[in-house]
């Protein structure tokens, strides 16, 4: 079901601060897509590839499609001709991936590194260091261009917890944003929960699936 006040809402809300949403679709069928891509949405999110293809395929060819969660190396040619933003790059191997698989498509894909700023082992994203080195790396990767950062907060109610991590997020986008220049332009963080405390810590691209799909009936 689509919430179409809370879209219109968080649509003006957001666009005021120039911050832009990205509408998180996982589970949710073509339909619903359609239905918020009526009111104007364009920025759609996906995690599963499979899924993602296939909704790339039944709807409008506008869309502009963000990859946001883990993603495996050996699937990234599946959406090579068409992504329009990929948040959750967390290794050299998948970002050379990237570009391999960019160039068969003679395209260059903008890309987002995840920084790991979650208490939980399990959560996937690079430390400061890998960050530079990787940064660094990619000055011979012509297929590719970093945009920023992304970055996912502990799952908990402590909202001081969350505040913290993304407040070391934003530092550090920040400095990084000040020695790259352009376009690394681009700092992913917030989801549905926290999305205010992201956008007044310096986020400037939200991630809001269940506040405006309403809960996922699965909860991959
Ligand atoms: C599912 C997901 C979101 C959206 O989560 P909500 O809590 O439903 O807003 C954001 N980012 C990532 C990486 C996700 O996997």
């Amino acid at each position: 079901m689509v919430h179409t006040e809370v879209w219109k809402q968080l649509h003006e809300e957001l666009a005021d601060k120039g911050v832009t949403l990205v509408a998180v679709s996982k589970t949710k069928p073509a339909t619903d897509i359609q239905e918020m891509y009526d009111l104007g949405q364009r920025d759609f999110g996906e995690n599963y590839v499979q899924e993602l293809v296939d909704k790339e395929t039944m709807l409008p060819k506008d869309i502009r499609w963000h990859h946001i969660g883990h993603l495996q190396s050996n699937k990234v040619k599946y959406i090579a001709p068409f992504v329009h933003l990929i948040h959750a790059v967390d290794s050299a191997k998948l970002l050379a991936e990237i570009n391999k698989q960019a160039e068969k498509n003679a395209r260059v894909i903008d890309v987002l590194l995840q920084l790991h700023i979650a208490d939980e082992e399990t959560k996937f994203g690079m430390d400061e260091q890998e960050i530079s080195s990787l940064l660094a790396e990619a000055q011979t990767l012509a297929h590719v261009r970093i945009c920023g950062l992304m970055g996912m907060a502990t799952n908990t109610d402590d909202e001081q917890q969350i505040r913290e991590e993304y407040r070391r997020l934003v530092a550090l986008f920040q400095s990084l944003a000040a020695e790259q220049g352009a376009p690394f332009s681009i700092c992913s963080i917030g989801m549905s929960g926290d999305y205010r405390i992201a956008v007044q810590e310096g986020s400037n691209m939200v991630r809001i699936g269940s506040l405006l799909f309403g809960e996922r009936s699965y909860p991959r």
